[in-house]
Parts: structure tokens; C-alpha cells; sequence
């Protein structure tokens, strides 16, 4: 395909597929450029895998509640890995959909590789250099670290080096509870991990009606999540195997929550998982 292009796409998550096939099918001639595996963070890191994890914790709460559907209660052993290569199954039925082929089929010039946008109608990869009337940047957002004294040097999990593991914390504090922490705070204090949710809003998941939230709240804390909003990490520290953050409210009052660096299953690892987002990233 000539690199002389009507537009050229950089991303291949969701928007920048919907977007090149959407191009592609109204007679467009379009490039898509994705420096990792098309599908993003939606089919890799997202939606799907923890989807699969979802399911997986809804099933064994289910089963060890099964007396409110008149069945005999069952507690079932939960073995991290073999949950983590259930959900890798999960998301292995389905990456065909994203496959390169699919897209090459439509017409698109695909292109494994790292883009950079070198002005409003020029791209460059891997030394070729595109030309387009348009130029989309659906390069999406990464994982936001806070300003948290000690965090770096201690360590933390962010979503996606959680799903790399196989093993799952036995205790674990969330910074942030948005939708992405409260789905982890649920999953894993389902499969046994304690979990205490820091968020320094006042409430979780706030962009929801009130009783929604109040509903939300209490079947979270019914499942024995420790829901601290209104308060802020303000530093981390490893002692003795132990990771201690030290939490402060607006009223000024501080307090230093514990937790274990040793996870469930196999070796020991950072128990902290920062699901705080940025925005898109402002350079492809
Ligand atoms: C844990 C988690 C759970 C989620 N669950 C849900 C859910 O249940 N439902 C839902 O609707 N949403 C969910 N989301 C949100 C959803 O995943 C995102 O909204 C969606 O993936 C955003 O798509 P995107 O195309 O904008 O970005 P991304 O999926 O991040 O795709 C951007 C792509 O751009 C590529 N890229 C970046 N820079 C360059 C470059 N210079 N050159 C080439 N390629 C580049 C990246 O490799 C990446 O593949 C979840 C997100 C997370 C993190």
C-alpha cells in the first residue's frame, strides 16, 4: 500500500479499531499502527481479563452462598494459577476478533511498530514515513502513580503486572476507589485477600446516583471490604515483610494500616495495587 494515506491510526485498542474499520468501510484508505498486540488495554489488561476474574469470584461467592438459592453451601479451594490460566483462556477464545487479518481484510494497512507524529500529516515508523489527511491518536492512558512518599521504593501492583501473576495477595490496599479499584477490592476479597480500599473522595465510585452507591457501599462491606474514603495515602514504608501506609483524613487525623507482603499461593511480592488512571497520553 502507498504511504500516502487518507488517514493513519495510531492505537489498535478499542477506539483505534473501531476507528480504522469504521475509515476502512467507508472507502478510506487507512494504516494502523500498534506497537504491541491489537486489542489494548480492553482485551490485555482490561475489560476482558477482568471480566473472567469477575466470574470467576461471582461463581465461588455463589457457591459458598448457596443456601440462598436452597443449595448446600460448598467452599471450594481456591488456587490463584489456576484461576490466572482460566482467565488467560478466557481472553485466548476471544483475541481472534482482534486479530491483524481481520483488519488487513477490510483493507487496512497494519503495522506492528512503534509510531511517532512528526507533524500534523506525517507519521514515522520504524523509519518509513506515512502521509495522511488525518491522523488519529488512540493511544490510550497508562497507569497514573501517585505522589506518595516511599511508594516507588517500596513497590506496587498496577492492573496490568497484577494480571501477570499467579498468586493472590493475602492482604492488599487499593489506592483509589473509582470502578477499577472497587471491581479488584471485590475480586480479591472474594477469593480470600483482606482488602481495604483507600480513597480520598468522599465516597466511592462517585460518578453514580447516591443510592447506588449506599447499595454498592454496603454489600462491599457485607463482604468484609474496608471502605476508607475521605482519606488519603500520604506515604509507604516496608518493615519486617510488611508494607505500612500511613493514611491522613482532611480533619488531619493519621492512621498507619499494615499489610503482608506475603500473597497466597506461591512467592511473596507487593501487595499494593494502583488503579489510578491518567488521561490519554499527549505523545504517541
Ligand atoms: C482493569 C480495567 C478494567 C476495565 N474494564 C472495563 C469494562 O469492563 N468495560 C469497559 O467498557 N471498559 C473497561 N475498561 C476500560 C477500557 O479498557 C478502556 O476504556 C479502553 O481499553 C480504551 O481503549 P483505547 O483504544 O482508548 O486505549 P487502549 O486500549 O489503551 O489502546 C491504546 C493502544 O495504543 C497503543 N499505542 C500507544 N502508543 C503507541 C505508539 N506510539 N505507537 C503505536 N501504538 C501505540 C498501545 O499499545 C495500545 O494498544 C477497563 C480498563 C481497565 C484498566
Amino acid at each position: 500500500m502507498s504511504d500516502r494515506l487518507d488517514v493513519v491510526v495510531i492505537g489498535g485498542g478499542t477506539a483505534g479499531l473501531v476507528t480504522a474499520s469504521g475509515c476502512a468501510r467507508l472507502g478510506r484508505r487507512v494504516a494502523l499502527i500498534e506497537r504491541e498486540a491489537l486489542g489494548g488495554d480492553c482485551l490485555w489488561t482490561g475489560c476482558v481479563p477482568t471480566k473472567a476474574l469477575v466470574a470467576s469470584a461471582k461463581l465461588l461467592h455463589q457457591m459458598q452462598n448457596a443456601a440462598l438459592w436452597g443449595l448446600e453451601p460448598q467452599r471450594p479451594r481456591v488456587t490463584p494459577k489456576s484461576i490466572m490460566d482460566s482467565m488467560r483462556e478466557q481472553r485466548r477464545l476471544i483475541e481472534h476478533h482482534d486479530a491483524p487479518e481481520k483488519f488487513r481484510a477490510l483493507g487496512i494497512d497494519v503495522i506492528q511498530g512503534s509510531a511517532r507524529l512528526l507533524s500534523s500529516s506525517e507519521v514515522e515508523v520504524d523509519g518509513r514515513h506515512l502521509f495522511a489527511k488525518d491522523i488519529v491518536l488512540a493511544t490510550g492512558s497508562r497507569t497514573s502513580v501517585p505522589p506518595v512518599e516511599g511508594l516507588q521504593e517500596v513497590g506496587f501492583l498496577d492492573h496490568r503486572t497484577f494480571l501477570e501473576q499467579d498468586a493472590f495477595p493475602a492482604s492488599l490496599l487499593i489506592l483509589g476507589g473509582g470502578y477499577i479499584g472497587i471491581e479488584f477490592a471485590q475480586i480479591f476479597a472474594r477469593f480470600g485477600s483482606r482488602v481495604t480500599v483507600v480513597e480520598m473522595l468522599d465516597d466511592i465510585c462517585t460518578k453514580e446516583d447516591g443510592d447506588v452507591i449506599a447499595r454498592l457501599r454496603q454489600i462491599l462491606t457485607d463482604e468484609g471490604i474496608d471502605l476508607r474514603t475521605g482519606w488519603a495515602v500520604k506515604a509507604v514504608r516496608g518493615e519486617a515483610g510488611r508494607k505500612i501506609a500511613r493514611i491522613e483524613n482532611l480533619n488531619g487525623e493519621s492512621e498507619e494500616l499494615a499489610r503482608t507482603s506475603r500473597v497466597s499461593g506461591h512467592a511473596a511480592t507487593s501487595t499494593e495495587a494502583c488503579s489510578s488512571r491518567t488521561s490519554p497520553r499527549s505523545k504517541p
